[in-house]
């Protein structure tokens, strides 16, 4: 079982948390095979990205699962979730309620086999 680094992961994020954020959460999947196959942070959305975005908060983890594009692929696949903090620290980035049904809903679905919060 391959293991993942998550501070390696905090740390090469963080240059993103620019000067307003304390922190940020980064969600990456992991293929079977150990390839990444997506990868997303969390951002407020604005109007100007269209419906379904105007006020809200794009949770990392789901974008990522989005970002994969392929649900087929979620098969086996590995979840990671940091929340980068300030210094590259990864902080525990427990999951809301929201993510957490969607990523249940995804292993359940999908086959979605691991899911690593720092
Ligand atoms: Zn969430």
């Amino acid at each position: 079982m391959p293991s993942y680094d998550l501070n390696g992961i905090a740390a090469s994020y963080e240059p993103m948390l620019g000067r307003i954020r304390t922190s940020l959460h980064v969600a990456l999947v992991y293929g079977r095979g150990g390839a990444l196959l997506g990868v997303a942070t969390n951002r407020v959305g604005s109007r100007s990205q269209g419906a379904g975005f105007s006020g809200m908060t794009i949770h990392a983890e789901r974008a990522a699962m989005k970002a994969v594009g392929d649900v087929t692929m979620l098969r086996g696949a590995t979840l990671v979730v940091v929340r980068v903090g300030r210094g590259g620290k990864a902080l525990s980035s427990a999951p809301c309620a929201e993510c957490q049904c969607a990523i249940a809903s995804a292993m359940r679905k999908y086959g979605l086999r691991r899911v690593i919060h720092s």
